[in-house]
């Protein structure tokens, strides 16, 4: 058993993701995306696939908006 970091329910069946060699605990996908997706730097979208990262460590949805955010040569 295993208590959800975003929601708190206790699950039987918990998902546990690594990232940088901190475990997170989950019930769903649900929650870990809500808790761990990075949001695009310019639209605020919930990045849940690859997305674009910019030179300096932000990331964007699409590379329409790493154009708007000045990013080049991504798209
Ligand atoms: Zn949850
Ligand atoms: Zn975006």
């Amino acid at each position: 058993m295993a208590r959800c970091e975003q929601c708190g329910n206790d699950y039987h069946k918990p998902l546990e993701i690594t990232q940088g060699g901190q475990t997170h605990v989950f019930d769903s996908f649900e929650c870990a995306i809500t808790a761990m997706a990075p949001r695009c730097a310019v639209c605020d979208t919930r990045i849940v696939g690859h997305g674009l990262e910019g030179g300096d460590g932000a990331v964007y949805c699409c590379g329409h908006c790493a154009q708007r955010a000045g990013v080049k040569g991504r798209a």
